[in-house]
């Protein structure tokens, strides 16, 4: 028994990273899955290598602008059309800017707003409605470490993912009476190209920047070391099934210690 049999789940930004470490564990837990993505060659192959692990149809690529109302409203009977009734949404598609706020364009603060805060509201708001009619669900909003504590020169990311946590709690309350829970996992650094864009493309980092990564998380996290996609998908995992059945509104941080303070030892 998988712990997500007979569910369809959907998850935005599955192309890579940590969507797809989801649509692999969620499609291995029993799990249809529809990932949706700006990345579509990408994102088509690991649709396709997940359909062809579970000798059977089990996912499907779509192209997903998640600031794109229409975007949405079109994945909502794609999903529907594929594997019918939707119970599960994981918001995960973000990006990533580095600026110091007073150097920070206008563009560019408006631009994080609308990928990861107002793509997290669209997602909410069109599917919520399916979530429900399936029966109930789940929702899995994805914040940050940055949302819960300050990080300097991410001001813009910073305050979107702030914003994702309040979605996440208010959303909890209005959907609690129709059978939908809505929690928010809040990772620190993870092993991705967002944070580690060496891994696109090795050969433009230096083994010195390579290093350099390696100490700072050696130094800056308690358990030393950088999170790895797979973990935060597990959590993902965990907020999406029976196992987390009376928990909702709530933030997860997933960090490696890292928020838990600082040692001056
Ligand atoms: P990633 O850059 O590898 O993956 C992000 C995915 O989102 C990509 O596939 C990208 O194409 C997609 N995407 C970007 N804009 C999109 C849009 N407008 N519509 C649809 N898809 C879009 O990074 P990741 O680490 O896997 O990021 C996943 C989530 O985790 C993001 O919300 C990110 O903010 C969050 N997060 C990441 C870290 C980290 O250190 N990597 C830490 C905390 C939170």
């Amino acid at each position: 028994m998988g712990k997500l049999d007979g569910r369809t789940v959907v998850i935005t930004g599955a192309a890579r990273g940590q969507g797809e470490q989801e649509a692999r564990l969620f499609a291995a837990e029993g799990a249809r899955v529809l990932l949706c993505d700006v990345l579509d060659e990408q994102g088509a192959a690991v649709a396709k290598e997940i359909s062809e692990e579970a000798g059977e149809d089990r996912a499907r690529y779509v192209r997903l602008d998640v600031s794109r109302e229409e975007d949405w409203a079109a994945a909502v009977a794609i999903a529907k059309e594929a594997f019918g009734p939707v119970s599960g949404l994981v918001n995960n598609a973000g990006i990533l800017r580095f600026n110091a706020l007073v150097s920070t364009p206008l563009e560019e603060f408006e631009q994080l707003i609308r990928v990861n805060q107002v793509g997290t509201f669209l997602g909410i708001k069109a599917f919520a409605p399916e979530i429900e009619a399936a029966g109930g669900g789940t929702i899995v909003n994805t914040s940050s470490y940055t949302g819960l504590t300050g990080m300097a020169y991410v001001g813009a990311y910073a305050a979107t993912k702030a914003a994702i946590v309040g979605l996440t709690r208010v959303a909890a309350l209005e959907l609690a009476a129709k059978g939908i829970r809505v929690n928010a996992m809040c990772p620190g650094a993870v092993d991705t190209p967002m944070a580690n864009p060496g891994l696109l493309d090795p050969a433009n980092m230096s083994d010195e920047a390579r290093e350099a990564m390696a100490e700072l998380y050696g130094r800056v996290v308690p358990m030393g070391r950088v999170g790895r996609a797979d973990e935060i998908a597990r959590l993902a995992l965990f907020l999406s099934s029976e196992d987390s059945s009376y928990i909702t509104g709530q933030p997860f941080v997933i960090d490696g210690g890292w928020m838990a303070g600082v040692s001056i030892m």
